[in-house]
């Protein structure tokens, strides 16, 4: 059966026979950890052409760069801000941020 998703190449051998090459398939995209939105700035590279690529390459350079996606990361740094000040109650924060909250350094 005919597949959409494997890229196949058709090349001839040096001898002169008739190859069919399969490409590899790339890795699916990051995804934000809490919204689960696709991560931009991210490349989408196998694990050997990543390693070619410098750090600031892989991931934005900010807090939970290449965890969470620009949104998310803004509401993360308000929530822990209002906290901090008083003018949000640790009730009123999702769940699911308290975690992020906690683990930042400042
Ligand atoms: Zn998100």
């Amino acid at each position: 059966m005919r597949s959409t998703s494997t890229k196949i190449r058709c090349r001839r051998s040096p001898s002169g026979r008739p190859l069919r090459l399969v490409k590899p398939k790339k890795p699916g995209a990051a995804h934000c950890a809490l919204c689960g939105k696709i991560m931009q700035a991210i490349p989408r590279r196998s694990q050997a052409q990543m390693a070619k690529l410098s750090k600031t390459e892989k991931r934005p350079e900010r807090v939970y760069g290449g965890v969470l996606c620009a949104p998310c990361t803004q509401q993360i740094v308000k929530e822990k801000t209002r906290l901090t000040t008083g003018a949000l109650l640790r009730s009123e924060v999702p769940i699911t941020h308290l975690k992020y909250i906690q683990g930042m350094k400042r």
